[in-house]
Formats: structure tokens, C-alpha cells, sequence
């Protein structure tokens, strides 16, 4: 899948689960009420995630990120671990990059803010900011607006990152695996998992259905948060 559907579903993943997290009778004590702008950050975090997967991938949307630096890393990476949809299309990559990013959040907070930019800058890219063909503007107006967009997360509670970039990862395995590559979801162990709803990469079905009707459930579900979140402000007001 192309890297903007697979960010389209980090985004929708993200906003699919808000309303379930805060379930106080399914969640107990764990249930979470997340603000607007929570949902909004969570949003950009969950999509630039899902894209992340394909670290693996010599000339994905990461690959061309930041010219030979990022090509080379994500080389190397894909030799790694084993070729493109081996070991970072998993559920234990999934986790470790959550679990990595709390890591960071506890110990090495400024490489946590890094890595941060880093999601936040492919979320944006991943979402709709790209001026075709124009790729110093792009990753410019990217670098930028990603800059913003984290320099307004500091004011806020962004504890559930790691949830976030787990959750981005897995939409991404999920949406590779209705493609007929499939993926290795339980790698180490070697079954791949693959329901080809999807029959080509940038095909028309990824155009012309699975992309718009993301984007409409997208849609849907931010106007359904952000509603959720002035009432509940409203009525603890009132
Ligand atoms: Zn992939």
C-alpha cells in the first residue's frame, strides 16, 4: 500500500479507538478521556506511525525523506532485518517501537521530542502536505509545520504516545496484509498472514475505494470526537 493510505489508517485507527479507551464501564479504571487537541495530536502521532513500518523499504516515503541519509538507513535496516515486509511488519515490532518511545519519554526525553518531530513530520507528509513533484518545498514546508505541530504538543498531556505509535504500526501490518505479499505478523515465527482484498499497490482499488472511504470515516470520526469533547466541556461547565 501507498505510504498516504497507510497514514490515512494510523489516523483512522487512532480516532476508531478514542471512543472505546474512554469506555469507564468496559475500561474501569483504565479508561482514558482524551481532550480535542489530545485526540487532534494523537491523530497526526498514530499516522506518521503507521508509516513507519516500511523503515524497511529502500525507496519508500521514508527512504526519500532526507536524500542519501535516509536511503542508506533504510537499506541497511531492510538487510536487517531481513528484507522489505519481514521483521517491521510484526506485531512484536509494533510493540517494541510503543514500548521504545515511553522508553525514551521516561529516560532520554529530548531524543523522545526527536523521534516525535520525526512521526509527527511523516503524519503531516503521510496525511496530504506534498506539493507533487516539488520535493525541496515539500520536506521544507514539512520540517516547518511538523516544528509547529510539536512545539503546540508541549502544552499538552501526550502520555499516550506510545499507545499511539503501536497502534499506527499495527493499522500499517493490517492494511499490508490485504495485499497478496501479506505479512509475517507473528515473525520470528515464519507464517505470513495475507487477505488480498487489495490486488495492486497504487491500483485503483487503493485509489478509488480504500482511500476515499478512510478518509470519510476520517471525517466522521473527528467531527464525532471533537462534538463528544465540547459537550462534555459544556455540561461540566453548565
Ligand atoms: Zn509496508
Amino acid at each position: 500500500m501507498m505510504g498516504r493510505t497507510h497514514a490515512l489508517s494510523g489516523a483512522l485507527a487512532w480516532l476508531a479507538a478514542v471512543p472505546v479507551l474512554a469506555q469507564d464501564r468496559l475500561l474501569h479504571d483504565y479508561a482514558v478521556h482524551l481532550s480535542a487537541e489530545q485526540v487532534l495530536a494523537g491523530s497526526v502521532v498514530c499516522a506518521g506511525a503507521a508509516i513507519l513500518p516500511d523503515i524497511d523499504h529502500h525507496n519508500g516515503r521514508i527512504a526519500n525523506t532526507f536524500g542519501p541519509i535516509t536511503h542508506h538507513m533504510c537499506k541497511w535496516i531492510g538487510k536487517l532485518s531481513g528484507g522489505h515486509r519481514h521483521a517491521t511488519h510484526s506485531i512484536l515490532f509494533a510493540g517494541a517501537m510503543g514500548w521504545a518511545m515511553d522508553a525514551l519519554a521516561t529516560h532520554y526525553v529530548y531524543a523522545w521530542w526527536a523521534c516525535l518531530f520525526m512521526i509527527v513530520g511523516l503524519g503531516l507528509r503521510g496525511v496530504g502536505l506534498d506539493f507533487e513533484g516539488r520535493e525541496p518545498q515539500s520536506a521544507l514546508a514539512d520540517c516547518a509545520l511538523a516544528a509547529i505541530a510539536v512545539w503546540l504538543m508541549h502544552k499538552i498531556d501526550m502520555s499516550f504516545v506510545g499507545f499511539a505509535v503501536t497502534l499506527g504500526c499495527l493499522a500499517h501490518v493490517a492494511g499490508d496484509c490485504l495485499t497478496p505479499r501479506g505479512c509475517p505478523v507473528f515473525w520470528p515465527l515464519p507464517w505470513r498472514i495475507d487477505v488480498p482484498l487489495i490486488p495492486r499497490t497504487d491500483g485503483k482499488v487503493e485509489r478509488w475505494v480504500v482511500a476515499p472511504l478512510l478518509s470519510v470515516g476520517i471525517a466522521i470520526m473527528a467531527v464525532r470526537s471533537v462534538l463528544g469533547d465540547v459537550t462534555t466541556r459544556w455540561l461540566t461547565k453548565g
